[in-house]
């Protein structure tokens, strides 16, 4: 009875259309709960808002904005917003519904959100950014809240915009509501440790997997795609365990240096210019060479459909560590798979920043903070244990990782849903 969405047409490589292929697949290992599966095959709420602002030259600029609520049956809606000009509601539903897994297989007591807004943010001056970000806020305000669902940062939003969705919220409803949003600077009712967390997690889960491969980290070579908070962060941690990382890329361009970079002198680069391109402690590279460089370890940390078939022929990498959400497309995957590449999936791989997010929210209630070691030492718990539940998952079934990931998170979701009863 149920028919297709009418308001997306997704294809076979589009962030939607690789998420219902991914569910699709783990139909056959949820037993009897399989008869809620179209649960997950729609999201529970879609809300697209128009943001007009005055721009600083007096002209009047409109821009798209959205919050999908992929997912409530466990909890409220948690995920980022993302500033991006490809920004779509069929991606953010993608990556909304993402965030559900993400959040199942970690077992975080929440449902699945995302937010984003059409636009180039390096085009807005400081004040104009504000502008829209409080203008969104307002927008979606409707439909967030510290019960109902907390935003957080993704590509291109910060501490700084999370600071300013967090004053807008709290001046709407005249509440001192900290914890409607995540990510937001340390003395706002911030997290120590989450601005390098999804980092962290990458390297914590990659760690456990290069074990399992028997892969000794020390010299192992890595290249990273994305050079933002997560792709830095990951690959400062590889460094600091003794890997050298040999190949970057973002938009600025891509670089090759097979000693490896000096980890301090590429981030302080990054930071003075906006990217990699021109760092002097490397060569530049032909962009699409960068998936054939000679690596141990590849970690996509961009955006989605960056790991096509194609490319997935000739990633030379044994394992790849999905930094960015979606990164690579189903068909993809089963090359990777069939070529003996060790997937870490995204919807585990990348969860530490959604987890320290969870801890910023536990503090912002009880207005207790703890240390940075506390949250780290929690943190590669919490990513240690739901890593070793999926591995089992995958090693009893015999199925990918991200197979797996999708089975143990599918099956808390549709439990939860199935126990509810109607709603919600
Ligand atoms: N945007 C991040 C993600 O994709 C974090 C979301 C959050 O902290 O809520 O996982």
């Amino acid at each position: 009875m149920t028919s297709p969405l009418s308001y997306v047409q997704p294809t076979a490589d589009s962030p939607w259309g690789t998420y219902l292929m991914q569910v699709d697949r783990v139909a056959p290992y949820l037993g009897h709960l399989s008869r809620w599966i179209d649960t997950l095959k729609r999201p529970k709420r879609t809300l697209i808002v128009d943001i007009p602002i005055e721009l600083d030259n007096g002209e009047v600029a409109h821009f798209e904005g959205y919050r999908v609520q992929h997912n409530l049956s466990r909890g409220p809606g948690k995920g980022g917003v993302r500033y991006h000009p490809d920004v779509t509601l069929e991606e953010v539903m993608a990556l909304s519904a993402w965030m559900s897994i993400k959040n199942a297989a970690v077992n975080l007591p929440y449902g699945g959100a995302k937010g984003g807004i059409r636009v180039d943010p390096k085009k807005l001056s400081n004040k104009e950014l504000e502008r829209m970000t409080r203008r969104y806020t307002s927008e979606i305000g409707m439909i967030i809240g510290p019960q109902q669902d907390i935003p957080a940062p993704d590509v291109n939003t910060n501490p700084q915009i999370m600071a300013w969705m967090m004053d807008t919220y709290c001046m709407n409803t005249g509440s001192n509501a900290t914890g409607v949003v995540t990510g937001k600077p340390v003395h706002l009712g911030g997290s120590l440790g989450r601005v390098k967390a999804t980092g962290r997690g990458v390297f914590v889960t990659g760690r456990e997997a290069a074990r399992r491969l028997n892969m000794n980290l020390e010299g192992a070579r890595v290249a990273v795609q994305g050079f933002g908070n997560v792709g830095s962060a990951a690959a400062e941690l590889f460094a600091q365990a003794g890997a050298k990382i040999v190949a970057a890329q973002d938009h600025t361009g891509t670089i090759y240096n097979s000693k490896g970079f000096d980890i301090a002198d590429i981030t302080a680069h990054v930071k003075a210019t906006g990217g990699v391109g021109g760092f002097k402690g490397a060569e530049p590279m032909d962009g699409e060479a960068f998936w054939d460089v000679a690596c141990d370890i590849l970690i996509p940390a961009a955006l989605e459909g960056q790991i096509t078939a194609e490319r997935a022929n000739r990633i030379q990498a044994k394992l790849v560590l999905e930094g960015a959400n979606g990164p690579t497309v189903p068909s993809a995957d089963d090359i990777l798979a069939e070529r003996g590449v060790l997937v870490v999936p995204d919807v585990i791989c990348n969860a530490g920043g959604v987890t320290v997010s969870y801890f910023e929210w536990v503090q912002d209630f009880s207005s207790f903070f703890w240390t940075e070691d506390e949250i780290n030492v929690r943190l590669d718990k919490i990513m240690i244990g739901a890593l070793k539940k999926i591995w089992d998952t995958a090693d009893r079934h015999q199925i990918t990782l991200r197979t797996a990931t999708f089975a143990v998170a599918c099956e808390r979701i549709l439990k939860a849903r199935e126990e509810r009863g109607l709603y919600p």
